[in-house]
Parts: C-alpha cells; structure tokens; sequence
C-alpha cells in the first residue's frame, strides 16, 4: 500500500487514539499487520486501536468495497452502489414504533439487501446512485446484510456514477475449480465428482422443499454443495453443473444450484477416483485466507502462541458456555462442568490462523484425560497449570491439523477434528532424501 493511501488511516487511528500512540508507531504496526499478517485493512485498524484501549467504533474513515468483497459483521464499510428497492416500514422497538427503510442495494458486482435504522432526514428513491460511508454488516441466513445506522452517511451521487446492474444471466456460465469458489459468484460452471450426497426436507417460507447437499471434489480441493432440485445425483458421480453459484456459509464458501442450472453427468474417468478425491492435502493458510475458507483441510505449521482460556475450563451444564469464575453470563452461579480445549495460534510461513482444539485432541496432545488434568489443577490449586503445560508443549512446534477452515474478519479459524505433532528430526529427513536419491 502507498504511503498516500496508508496515510488517511494513520491519521484516523491516532485521532481516535487521542494521538496516545506516535503516528510513525502506528504505521508501522498497520504496515505489518497488513503485510505481514495479511489481516484485511478494516479489521487491521480495529485490532490496533483495541490494543492501545481505543473504542474500535470511532474510527471514521472506512473501507471501499464492492458489495461482492462485503462479509458478515464488518463494523465500517463505504460503498457505491444503486438503491434497487427502497420500502418504508415501521419496527416495534422497545414498545415504540420507529421507521425504518428496507430495500435492495446493487452496484457492478452484485446485490445485498439492506435496513437503514435512522431515517429522519432520509430522501433517496429506487434507482438513487449513493455514496454510503460507515455502514456495518450482519448475517442473515449466511449472507451479509448491510445495515445504516447512528454513524453511517448517506450523499447522494450522479446516476451514472456506477455502470448499471445487470442481473446474473445463466447463459455463458464460467468455468471455476474448487480452489478459486468465492462467496458471491455466480453463473458458475463446475465439473466434480459427488463425494456424498444426502437428502432432507425443508421449510422455505412455509413450503416444505427438498434439498440434497453433501460435499463434492476436483482436483483442487472439496466443496460442500446444496441442491434445490433433484438431479438424482449419486455417490462417486462425475458431473458437470452450468448454472450454480457460491454463498459464504458459516464462513465457509458453498456452492448451491436450482432447477434453472444444468447438470450433466460425465464419463467416470473424467476425475481421479473418490479414494483419491477424498484424501486431504496439506494447504497454505494464504490459500485458505484467499478461498475464505474451505472444509476438511490439512495445515501444517508451527504453533506460535497458546490462547489464554486454554488448557482446563469449565462450561455451564445448562448452555455450554464457558464460566467465568465459577459463574455462567446467563444462568449465574453453576456447578460447572469440566472440559479442556485449545485455541492455538498456528504459523505456516505464509499466514497464521487460529486453531481450537476439543477435549479429544486436547488429551491427546496432552497424553492425559480431563479427569488427571482436574485433579494436577487441585494439587497445584490453580486451574492455569494446564494452560502453562500446553504452552511448553506446543509453543514452536511443528504439528499438522485436519479441520474445517472458518473465515471472518478477523481471519481463519480451523476448527479442528484432528491434530498430529511432528518430529522435525533433521536426521532422519537428511537420511530419507538420501534414500531417495540413491534410489
Ligand atoms: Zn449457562
């Protein structure tokens, strides 16, 4: 990024930090957050600010996206786009009526759907080119859903500052591999092998409808897919679909097809067989950071920090939550259930990502069950003994992790199913390649 572009950002966090930090401290600090971490601009910003006690929420100067780049829960966000439909209702909030705008917004690259909360002095109409500073987005039903609210600014722009939308045709579908499905796509042509497939009912808007979703796979890796229409598909399928489109679901990308797509089953032998398929590989965090998540993936780097609220924990019988001295955010004072997990930060040279671990890997890492860890925490009369034993063990060691990639703003979660420590015995590599070489 060019000092002219940093700049302005600079310059936003250190007002809201009430010039606390020295301006050249905080460029350097964003420089590497965003270099070096690869965290996306705006949440880089929030990040710095909250650690030097500011309130996230006075930054000013947002982040210029597309509609297509939106994720759900970004707390600044500027946007061009077109008001597609603009409705005007009143909400019951608190027991008092309030209005409020809904509606459509749309520019080059696609269409979300939004609600606008302060409407006193609101004067667009359908069809209105508006420059949106400061909006925030939501989730609904996996999608990102743009919100205007105490700090969002609305100006009004020339019609023909944005190219007009044009609604996503299905008639020259392009052809993607797993690898390159991003959250927002459309019209996406897609040749893979059915790694499973499932069936259940249902109910969109009061109708019961049947949808078939499992997980299928190219050579690129796998994906995990919903169908609204059954194309009789089966286990170890190849086929191709025109037609399908990408929807970022629980931080995952998704590829979904109706009936308007066309789906062709192929020859067999057009893909690598599903035992082949189905292996996992081992991908960069850069790549996971790039596809914005992916399902049942290997990494492998080296742990660089251990969490606090790592090691012995103890959840809440009724809600699962994590307590807080003995006492639950929402049931109170609870006789709490003791369990272990991790939550690891992982480094593979090209990103880190936050890995959590359950009780099960926890253990097994560990070499020891949650009822030996309770009682070493009694002894030591201190629950954090284990969370100081997990930090020696894993703090700069190697490990492989299987899990399924999450993203948010604030990067990739790898939930984890499985985790492997490895040896780095230089040794024993230097013997394997010489193995190799002499054949
Ligand atoms: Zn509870």
């Amino acid at each position: 990024m060019r000092n002219e572009e940093i700049a302005p950002h600079v310059e936003d966090i250190a007002r809201v930090l009430k010039d606390k930090i020295d301006s050249e401290d905080i460029e350097k600090e964003l420089r590497q957050y965003l270099t070096e971490y690869r965290i996306p601009l705006g949440t880089a910003k929030q990040m710095l600010v909250k650690k030097y006690g500011g309130t996230p929420s006075e930054l000013g100067l947002g982040v210029s996206k597309t509609i297509e780049q939106l994720a759900p829960n970004e707390s600044s966000v500027d946007l061009l786009c077109r008001l597609i439909a603009v409705n005007h209702k009143e909400v019951d909030v608190g027991g008092e009526k309030k209005p409020i705008v809904y509606g459509i917004l749309g520019d080059q690259t696609a269409s979300v759907s939004f609600t606008a909360w302060e409407v006193s002095d609101w004067q667009f109409q359908k069809g209105d080119v508006i420059r949106v500073h400061n909006a925030y987005t939501k989730e609904w039903k996996g999608q990102p859903q743009i919100n205007f609210g105490e700090r969002t600014t609305i100006k009004l722009e020339p019609k023909d500052a944005l190219p007009k939308f044009v609604a996503p045709s299905f008639s020259n579908p392009k052809s993607f591999e797993v690898k390159d499905l991003r959250g927002g796509i459309s019209n996406v042509s897609l040749t893979a092998r059915v790694l499973f497939v499932e069936s259940r009912t249902v109910n969109v808007g009061g109708e019961e409808k049947k949808v078939f979703s499992g997980v299928m796979a190219d050579k690129t890796g796998k994906v995990q897919f919903s169908a609204w229409h059954d194309f009789k598909m089966k286990e170890g399928m190849v086929i191709r679909i025109e037609g399908g489109y990408v929807k970022t679901w629980r931080g995952i990308p998704q590829f979904s097809f109706d009936e308007r797509a066309k789906v062709e089953v192929l020859e067999k032998d057009e893909l690598p067989p599903l035992k082949e398929l189905a292996e996992r590989e081992v991908h960069s965090i850069e790549e996971l950071m790039e596809r914005g998540g992916a399902i049942d993936v290997d990494v492998e780097g080296i742990i660089i920090d251990v969490r606090c609220g790592s090691g012995l924990i103890f959840r809440c019988p009724e809600c699962k939550r994590v307590l807080q001295k003995g006492v639950c955010r929402i049931h109170g004072e609870v006789e709490g259930k003791a369990d272990l997990r991790i939550k690891a930060v992982l480094d593979d040279g090209t990103g880190a990502l936050t890995a959590v671990m359950g009780r099960e890997i926890t253990e097994k890492l560990l070499g020891k069950d949650v009822d030996e860890c309770r009682k070493m925490a009694k002894d030591a009369m201190d629950h954090s003994v284990i969370e100081d034993e997990l930090k020696k063990l894993l703090i700069a060691t190697p490990i492989r992790i299987t899990g399924d990639a999450t993203s948010d703003d604030f990067g990739i979660m790898l939930i984890s199913k499985d985790a492997q420590l490895m040896s780095i015995d230089v040794q024993a590599e230097a013997q394997a390649m010489l193995e190799k070489l002499e054949g």
